[in-house]
């Protein structure tokens, strides 16, 4: 525990003293020509590649290298690249949206460049500048700045990477990596109005994340896990995985779960949501959610949930919504939790005005329609 927890704050031994990150020795190539646009309505979530990506890597001898913003093009790599066989690899999702200003906005970003460290220092990948990282991302969405539609519910996704490159198939930590970002544009991930319910299959013989291990991270090897459930739940007719482990609910598929309890003296509601016990990703959205609703005056609690207690509430009638989050879909309310064991469906009927309270609030603070403390950061200064 102690070994891993001294590298989550940077102190790789032996390649501190190599140079840092540095986003002033930036170098942009564009590209010779621009892609053309697909229609906003047509966009599929995260399969359009724009025209420039940016990269740096990380060498123990000479640190990180001057960043590149450059054209969109395949990477070449070693095929024994740590990242291949070791899974060294990690990633954020973040979006920018594009304001009533025309200026492009990033929500919170320093959260979840925050989170990227943490996830790079869990995989024993080398630390760097958040700051840094930051500034230029910030400079990639201006150079793409076309590509984010300015629509209501559209945006440009981002997808900060880090991969270990070490070219060795002996098992040891990656002393060098690749950093890299892409960007993508994206429209509502549910385009009906009103959004449909999701459903969900609760799922306990398999496990996406356990007490020790890594499901608090960004990891890609935590994706893993969840793909062939996912098909299976799809084959039954579910959107979604709600993930249990001993009866305690942990997540929905990669999204955050919180819970609306009607009070028993019917005076009000209580709204819930699992505790940070390491098996759960700490996501922008649910941090937001909860930040939001205590602004509110609603309190949220961090505490264990377990299908017991939502079978308990369904049956008496007081469990008002559950919904999920999560910086791709924003907000989603559920309709239905397919119990394991022939045991039916927990149907909510809904209404859901607090899902529906927060996706709006946090859609118009990320849209920057509304300013709200400093969670809107502004990318370009043209
Ligand atoms: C990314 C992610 C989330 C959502 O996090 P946000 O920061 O809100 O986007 C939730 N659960 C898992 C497992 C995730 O990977």
């Amino acid at each position: 525990m102690a070994a891993w927890k001294s590298l989550q704050n940077g102190s790789l031994e032996g390649i501190s003293r190599v140079p840092d990150l540095d986003a002033s020795k930036l170098t942009i190539t564009l590209a010779n020509s621009l892609k053309p646009m697909p229609a906003p309505e047509s966009l599929v979530f995260g399969s359009v590649s724009t025209d420039h990506m940016l990269v740096v890597s990380f060498d123990p001898s000479t640190g990180w290298s001057a960043p590149e913003i450059k054209p969109y093009a395949p990477l070449s790599l070693d095929p024994m690249s740590s990242c291949f066989q070791y899974c060294t690899s990690v990633f954020e999702g973040m979006k920018a949206y594009i304001g009533p200003d025309g200026k492009a906005r990033l929500f919170r970003p320093e959260k979840n460049m925050a989170r990227l460290a943490r996830s790079a220092g869990r995989c024993a990948l080398p630390p760097f500048n958040e700051n840094a990282v930051l500034t230029l991302i910030k400079r990639l969405v201006s150079v793409e700045k076309r590509w984010i539609p300015a629509l209501e519910g559209y945006s440009l996704y981002i997808r900060p990477t880090i991969i270990g490159t070490r070219a060795a198939l002996g098992l040891a930590p990656s002393d060098h990596a690749l950093l890299y970002v892409l960007v993508t544009p994206v429209g509502p991930f549910f385009r009906q109005t009103p959004a449909k319910p999701v459903s969900l299959l609760a799922v306990s013989d398999s496990v996406r994340a356990w007490p020790g291990g890594t499901g608090g991270h960004k990891l890609g090897l935590n994706y893993t896990p969840g793909l062939l459930p996912q098909r299976v739940a799809a084959k039954k007719g579910y959107d979604q995985i709600l993930w249990v482990l001993d009866d305690v609910v942990s997540e929905a598929g990669v999204m955050n779960v919180f819970v609306v309890i009607k009070r028993e003296a019917g005076d009000g509601v209580d709204v819930v949501t699992p505790e940070l016990d390491g098996t759960i990703l700490p996501g922008v959205t649910r941090m937001s959610v909860m930040e939001l609703l205590q602004k509110r005056g609603t309190q949220v609690a961090e505490r264990k949930v377990t299908m017991t207690e939502l079978k308990a509430l369904s049956a008496q009638r007081r469990l008002s919504e559950v919904f999920l989050m999560g910086t791709a879909i924003i907000v989603a309310s559920v309709g239905r939790i397919g119990l394991e064991g022939g045991e039916g469906d927990l149907v909510l009927p809904g209404p859901t005005p607090v899902a529906d309270a927060m996706k709006k609030s946090l859609l118009e603070i990320q849209e920057g329609r509304v300013e709200f403390e400093d969670w809107s950061v502004i990318c370009d200064d043209d």
